[in-house]
């Protein structure tokens, strides 16, 4: 990669060496920023951890309070200098606490994207386009057929569908950190004031939620007794919950998923989903366009996802660009049917 010459791609993940520090790293290094708390950018067992407090506060409750050797906040904008470079931390509009992280040195600024998206989110600060020569994005959803649509429509399609089947219980598949909290926050805002019922899983992140002053209204854990009596309710769980045992004690559910792959038909009938939900926390591909503009770079990396077209498309543009074929960041909207983590 011709990127900036302070940062290089080495196998544990981007690293800068005037700076000493990895961003996101894929293997425990001595020194780690975190764009956020998903599991394939946050990982345990780093030396020393500098991220926001939220992102600090998410790895803690995943991990255990020791998840590092040590730990070092930064607020959104602030301005820290390692080694040689300046570094600031700005909003990505991903979820609670996600950062892009801007490096720089007396002759070039790199911003680091991690995951984000433009749609606005009432559970996160919007993203901010920073200014800078290379920008370094993600490209989950980098195809044109990949145009999500407004996450408020999708709300009103599980609401018509609830009042369609008001004896069925609809079980909605959402990742545990982000996903499951930012889907409560558009029932809210559409007006739906019932409880909102939770797998266990969503819990502990949920919680985190509303301690961080984020309104959710109502939410109550679903308990094995409850579940033959929430017809009508709606019921956020794994995406991975929706295919088990699990889901079978509730009345004939409708089984949804909020994921932007729903957009591809394929993955909703592979997973036998009844309601396809296109809600994402990434950004579209009129989002990757609009932000590599937006950031009126000349460069432009891409970490993950979808590279090809959106190189195409920057080349199209004058702007230089390359994928970087980053292995280790599997999408948090690609799911493994665990536990509830959005791996
Ligand atoms: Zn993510
Ligand atoms: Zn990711």
């Amino acid at each position: 990669m011709r990127a900036a010459d302070f940062l290089s791609l080495t196998p544990a993940g981007l690293y800068c060496a005037a700076g000493d520090f990895f961003i996101d790293p894929l293997r425990s290094v001595p020194r780690a920023l975190i764009t956020h708390g998903h599991s394939d950018h946050a990982r345990p067992g780093h030396g020393q951890v500098l991220a926001t407090r939220e992102t600090l506060a998410i790895m803690a409750l995943r991990y255990g309070a020791s998840f590092a050797q040590s730990t070092q906040t930064i607020a959104y904008g602030e301005k820290l200098r390692l080694g040689s470079i300046d570094i600031s931390f700005h909003p990505a509009g991903h979820v609670l606490g996600s950062a892009q992280i801007r490096l720089g040195s007396s002759q070039q600024v790199v911003v680091v994207s991690g995951d984000y998206k433009r749609e606005a989110d009432p559970t996160c600060l919007p993203f901010e386009p920073i200014a800078c020569d290379t920008f370094i994005t993600e490209a989950t959803f980098g195809l044109p057929v990949f145009s999500h649509s407004r996450s408020m429509d999708e709300i009103g399609k599980l609401l018509a569908s609830r009042n369609l089947f008001p004896e069925r219980a609809h079980l909605v598949g959402a990742y545990a950190l982000g996903k499951a909290q930012r889907l409560i926050a558009l029932l809210r805002k559409a007006g739906y004031e019932r409880p909102i019922y939770l797998h266990g899983a969503m819990e502990k992140l949920t919680d985190f939620y509303i301690s961080e002053g984020i309104d959710l209204g109502l939410t109550c854990k679903v308990t094995a007794t409850d579940r033959p009596h929430l017809g009508g309710e709606i019921v956020i769980c794994p995406p991975g919950a929706l295919q088990d045992l699990w889901s079978r004690k509730f009345p004939d559910p409708v089984a949804c998923f909020a994921s932007g792959w729903m957009k591809v038909r394929a993955r909703a009938r592979q997973r036998a989903v009844e309601l396809p939900l296109v809600i994402s926390d990434h950004a579209d591909w009129a989002g990757l366009c609009a932000t590599a503009q937006d950031t009126g770079c000349s460069q432009l990396l891409v970490t993950h996802g979808e590279a090809d077209a959106l190189v195409h498309w920057a080349k199209t543009q004058g702007i230089d660009a390359e994928p970087l074929h980053l292995l280790g960041y599997g999408d948090e909207e690609v799911e493994t049917a665990e536990a509830g983590d959005e791996a």
